[in-house]
């Protein structure tokens, strides 16, 4: 390992922030824009605008205090066997210490103009030499944190890639030759400083390649070896289900029915299912759940349907038991215990991991609000299940729409169900962005909801105020909104930062309707079922992602009253409001999710939750069917033979620890 030169204690605690503590750390962080001065321009042919490079030599450079505003300004003249120009820094005293008059510097940025002439602004300046790292070439832009520049991290990550000797290409010889990928090393050398575009694009696909890869290696793995397994064989009970399905208070929607069908079929065979039930808020996958589990129940086998919250287990045992009859359903959260000895349909939270509990043959566990089962998770289960030489079949449920290329790349082990369509007669949540201007007349429309004995969530993109300018905190807003805009109101707060009873309580009493409304972070947005919540104003929404914004909606819209999605924003950017547009156009979570991931990428678009699945993506572009074909055919490849690649086994094992952790 190379010991970085010149780095100070303060940078190194900058560094750190940024998750910088060595130089793999800094090889593997990567640009996230280039800027392009590679072409070098004749000082003469210099035009307005232009951003380019010139190189010559420093005729004079001083520093002068300027007489309007208090601002120390470094001026210089750059010569090249053309002409001269101008150069200005501006509150930067110490550029004259380093650079001196005579010696020859590369200048790059975007030509101005003055009165007097053409002239650089606060250019990048270097001095010149045939290797450069700032200048004369497309330079690396990295994503940093205030406190550190881009020179100082372009001057680290240079001397750390000059000198990656042997670093080992974990990717199989064969699978390299076979689709023409660049080494790690030069792939590593060419995305931080990129000899043209055609290179970098290169590096960015071999790179790409192995985030895609490895993920592909790990799905993998999991079908293989969960299809080595046996599980019980739930046969479908024809006569009970559909009568349970007659008795249902509305009709199944054709989507509810196939995709109860689909894992109905997965259920029959002695495999174990390992399913992905996708559907919008609202769209009723607890029905299907239920029809499952009764299915199972039916089979003389226990079902499991587990839920990220208190409430939320609540709920799912109060519309299981209207579902499938009061003595038939038990219920297990940390504070509550039902005696389930005999229970065939069991709800719970995570307790039902933790706690010593021993199932009787359980056959199938259900996640709810969850994109899939952790590995402990699942561990878990089938170590207490009770089945001897069996493992449950297992299904997660969320609301999250996952456009297709991530589903395939991200969750291509999970076998897929959609839930494409709504419940007949549900209204459309009405959404506008709302003017500041505005304001006050949407608090006046708030206070008629109110009135009328409907409940609002606020929803703030902060806990409390930073210094971030004018982006609203909860904790402010909570204040504001009670002493000034509705003191005669009951609001409550919620946030990340408030233990998890605190939370429930909370929620629970919103639910009961002690709060008219509830300010919170975005901690609101899983699945809690308040239907008498009409209105969700969103405060500083161009800081969410579109499905984020999407599933924030759905908490309101849960009954036959009319209700309102009111978004909030400080931005005129055109690209932020055509974005938050579509939210007002588009009640299709897949639609907004795919366009979401198109602009932000899949780091951004969902919260934190498999955020190690996620944030595998630093490079990878989820649109290119592509490269995610050729990595999972590269994939299946080598898959049986992954003995004979141990440095694609131990990066293997590496990427399995990390999802593990989580
Ligand atoms: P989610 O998919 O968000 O978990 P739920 O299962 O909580 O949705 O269902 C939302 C509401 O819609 C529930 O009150 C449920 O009873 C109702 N519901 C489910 N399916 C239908 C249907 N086919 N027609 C009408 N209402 C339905
Ligand atoms: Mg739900």
């Amino acid at each position: 390992m190379i010991t970085l030169s010149r780095v100070g204690q303060v940078l190194t605690k900058r560094l750190k922030k940024l998750g910088l503590e060595n130089n793999l750390d800094l090889l593997f962080y990567y640009p996230n824009r280039y800027e392009d001065f590679s072409i070098i321009s004749k000082i003469a042919n210099l035009q307005l605008d232009q951003t380019t490079t010139v190189k010559g030599k420093v005729e004079i450079i001083n520093n002068r205090r300027s007489w309007r505003r208090r601002m120390m300004i470094t001026e210089a003249v750059i010569k090249d066997d053309t002409e001269g120009i101008k150069v200005v820094w501006f509150n930067q005293p110490f550029i004259s210490k380093i650079i001196k008059a005579g010696e020859e510097i590369f200048i790059s940025g975007k030509v101005s103009q003055d009165q007097i002439g053409l002239l650089f602004k606060n250019p990048i300046y270097e001095k010149a030499r045939a290797d450069t790292t700032h200048t004369a070439r497309i330079i690396p832009i990295y994503p940093l944190t205030e406190g550190i520049t881009q020179k100082q991290i372009r001057f680290l990550t240079k001397q750390v890639v000059q000198n990656i000797s042997n670093i080992e290409d974990w990717l199989p010889e064969k699978i390299i030759k076979q689709y023409k990928l660049l080494a790690l090393k030069e792939a590593l050398q060419q995305i931080h400083f990129p000899d043209n575009w055609q290179k970098l694009r290169a590096a960015q696909r071999r790179l790409g390649f192995d985030e895609l890869f490895i993920i592909q290696l790990f799905n993998l793995k999991n079908k293989k070896e969960l299809a080595q397994k046996k599980a019980p064989i739930i046969k479908f009970q024809k006569k009970p289900i559909i009568n349970l399905v007659d008795n249902l208070p509305f009709k199944l929607t054709a989507s509810q029915k196939k995709c109860a069908w689909q894992i109905i079929k997965d259920l029959e065979k002695n495999k174990p299912m390992n399913r992905l039930l996708e559907g919008d808020v609202g769209s009723g996958k607890t029905v299907i759940a239920a029809i499952a589990m009764y299915n199972t129940a039916l089979n003389n086998y226990q079902a499991v349907l587990m839920a990220p919250t208190e409430i939320l287990a609540e709920q799912h045992y109060q519309t299981l038991t209207n579902i499938l009859g009061k003595d038939t359903v038990a219920i297990v959260t940390r504070n509550k215990k039902s005696i389930f000895h005999d229970s065939k349909i069991i709800v719970g939270t995570h307790a039902l991991i933790q706690q010593k509990i021993k199932f009787n043959n359980l056959a199938l566990a259900i996640i709810d609000e969850q994109h899939r089962f952790g590995v402990a998770q699942r561990q878990a289960l089938q170590e207490k299940s009770g089945l001897t030489n069996l493992i449950p079949h297992f299904l997660s449920m969320t609301a999250t729409p996952i456009p297709r290329t991530l589903a395939l790349t991200a969750y291509g082990d999970l076998d897929l169900s959609i839930i494409n369509e709504m419940p007949k007669g549900r209204k459309k949540i009405i959404t506008r962005l709302v003017p500041e201007e505005k304001r006050e007349k949407a608090y006046q429309f708030i206070r008629e909801k109110i009135i009328n004995s409907e409940q609002v969530f606020v929803i703030c993109p902060l806990i409390s105020e930073s210094d971030k300018l004018g982006v609203k905190s909860v904790e402010a807003e909570y204040e504001r909104l009670k002493k000034e805009i509705f003191p005669d109101c009951n609001i409550a707060k919620l946030h990340g930062k408030l233990k998890p009873k605190i939370k429930e309580e909370i929620m629970a009493d919103f639910r009961d309707k002690k709060y008219h409304l509830l300010v919170s972070t975005s901690v609101v947005e899983v699945g809690v079922d308040i239907t008498n919540a009409t209105i969700i104003m969103i405060e500083g929404a161009e800081r969410f992602g579109l499905a984020q914004l999407h599933q924030f909606r759905g908490r309101v819209g849960r009954s036959e009253k009319q209700s309102y999605c009111l978004l909030f924003t400080n931005s005129n950017a055109p690209a932020t409001i055509e974005r938050l547009e579509s939210l007002v156009k588009s009640h299709d979570g897949f639609k907004l999710a795919e366009y979401d991931l198109k602009l932000r990428g899949p780091g951004a678009m969902y919260s934190t939750e498999q955020s190690g699945f996620v944030s595998n993506f630093k490079i990878a572009n989820l649109s290119d069917h592509i490269l995610i074909t050729e990595a999972k055919e590269a994939a299946k490849n080598i898959i049986d033979e992954l003995k004979n690649y141990p440095l694609a086994q131990k990066r293997l094992e590496k990427f399995q620890k990390i999802i593990h952790l989580e």
